[in-house]
């Protein structure tokens, strides 16, 4: 081959590249029903189709079309040097406490909005005693329970549509059944089921390393789609109790009891098809199987502990005594994003977290830096979208409770949630790092892992290919719900509480 003949060549396999990362970049774009990527995907896919016929059609513009692809392809290799600064995830949640931590305050349980909607009833002691502490909460709690309970009316976004309304009571319902066993001690007789000894069992003698990879692999197998284990660091614990779901009120306040030293802590994938849907019902549906799921997989996985001789206590929806994003933080699940949820490896802020404390030694894994920390500071997506304006558009973190960090407006979150009748998702769902973990997106999160400048730069192509504005997505066929008209469907009374 002549040596023109070489260079048409190999201008032609570079251009050829790009349009294939082109081509897919629109394919994944029309799939997830984005509304620019694929027009900007297609301005750039006709510019490379021209530049090809120029390679081959037209020898006089190939040194011109060479220097192009060369500064093209120079552009992207500063991407692909190895280089961070550190997060400060890569020190566990501690990471995030300012100066040395001792402004940090520990949280009760009973100052969560939940606790305070669904567990502080009017005319009770426990009302008058909460707000004799807090009386600065009164106006606003009294005036957001009338709306109800924390979706409000669920639904009302959808009108209430009473199939989807009925999906997420009854997803959220399985918790309900789960939460009263959370707590497994192998010593106490109510622990041991029918196929159990009836003697409490001595523990089980396992090498660490072992036990770990056993319940890791039970935990995947349950559904667990991230799992990771800690030390429990007694910070991430609530003080007191502040949630009632089965009427023990003599709880109400009590201190919680001391962790036990590990945790086993799982994320479970809500499906982008289903969070794209939000605010609608669809997304909810989503949180309530997938704490569904969570209480499920973290029950199970207590009891086994139980059955091996050991403590354990099931963290899910029913049952908190710790504080999940944390413990997720240090078990290596993922950092701590502008709009206070959880960046998890993979899947973004589109997990739920749960965990399972245990007093079996298990192996820590070790925090990581998926590129987050400097990605949100100019990101502000999920601020920008976020229809109660809840979350912070400040570059810069503030301290809150002894954490650096940006401080969401829980109280203007939670008056949404009644308004649209469900848990909103917004910015879940806007949020860069939810794009499903496949193909482009994958490269994406490999090249943030390891690239400061990509966190500085990529949060503006972001805003640049997809734009910045939120508009819901079609939900899939069997949960969409009518537009615009109530329906026969309609959910007229109920309300989760
Ligand atoms: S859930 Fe909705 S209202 Fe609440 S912070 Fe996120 S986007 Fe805003
Ligand atoms: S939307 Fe942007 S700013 Fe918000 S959490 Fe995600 S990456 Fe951070």
């Amino acid at each position: 081959m002549s040596a023109s003949g070489v260079f048409v060549l190999i201008l032609s396999v570079v251009n050829l590249a790009i349009l294939i990362g082109i081509g897919l970049f629109i394919y994944e774009s029309i799939r997830e029903q984005e509304p620019r990527a694929p027009k900007v995907g297609g301005f750039f896919l006709a510019f490379h189709i021209i530049v090809g016929l120029g390679i081959l059609l037209w020898p006089a513009a190939r040194t011109a079309i060479a220097w192009l692809l060369g500064i093209i392809l120079a552009l992207h290799v500063p991407f692909l040097i190895p280089w961070t600064r550190g997060a400060r995830s890569l020190n566990g949640a501690a990471g995030y406490l300012a100066g040395d931590g001792s402004e940090f305050e520990q949280m009760d349980e009973r100052d969560i909005m939940f606790a305070r909607n669904r567990s502080i009833i009017p005319g009770t002691p426990q009302y008058e005693q909460y707000y004799k502490l807090h009386p600065e909460h009164k106006e606003y709690d009294d005036r957001r329970r009338a709306k109800g309970g924390p979706l409000g009316k669920p639904g009302l976004i959808d009108s209430s549509y009473r199939p989807n309304v009925s999906m997420l009571i009854s997803s959220f319902e399985l918790p309900n059944f789960l939460g009263k066993v959370a707590r497994v001690d192998p010593g106490a007789s109510a622990a041991r089921s029918s196929y159990a000894n009836k003697e409490a069992p001595p523990p089980a003698q396992i090498d660490p390393d072992k036990a770990t990879r056993i319940v890791k692999g039970w935990a995947r197998h349950l559904g667990a789609d991230l799992v990771g284990i800690c030390r429990v660091d007694p910070r991430w614990a609530y003080s007191r109790r502040g949630e009632i779901h089965y009427g023990e009120w003599d709880e109400w306040g009590k201190e919680i009891p001391e962790p036990l030293p590990y945790a086993v802590v799982v994320a479970t994938e809500m499906k982008h098809e289903m969070v794209m849907t939000a605010p609608h019902t669809p997304s909810v549906i989503e949180s309530g199987y997938n704490y569904a799921k969570g209480a499920y997989i973290t029950t199970i996985l207590a009891h086994w502990f139980g059955a091996m001789g050991y403590r354990a206590v099931a963290e899910h929806n029913r049952h908190y005594d710790l504080l999940m994003v944390p413990l997720a933080i240090d078990a290596g699940l993922g950092e701590l994003g502008r709009q206070g949820y959880l960046i998890a490896d993979k899947f973004g802020p589109r997990v739920r977290i749960f965990a399972v404390q245990t007093d079996m030694p298990l192996v820590p894994d070790k925090p990581i830096d998926l590129g987050a920390e400097k990605f949100c500071e100019a990101c502000k997506k999920c601020a920008e979208s976020c229809p109660s304006k809840s979350i912070p558009m400040e570059r810069q973190r503030k301290v809150d409770r002894g954490i650096e960090r940006w401080k969401l407006n829980e109280e203007s979150c939670f008056e949404y949630w009644a308004k649209v009748g469900t848990d909103c998702c917004v910015c879940m769902a806007v949020c860069p790092f939810s794009r499903p973990y496949r193909s482009i997106h994958k490269l994406v999160r490999y090249i943030l892992r390891r690239s400061e400048l990509a966190r500085i730069v990529f949060p503006y192509i972001d805003n640049f290919l997809y734009g910045k504005r939120w508009r819901p997505r079609e939900a899939p066929e069997w949960v969409a719900y009518p537009k615009g008209v109530p329906s026969e469907q309609t959910v007229t009374s109920e309300s989760l509480s």
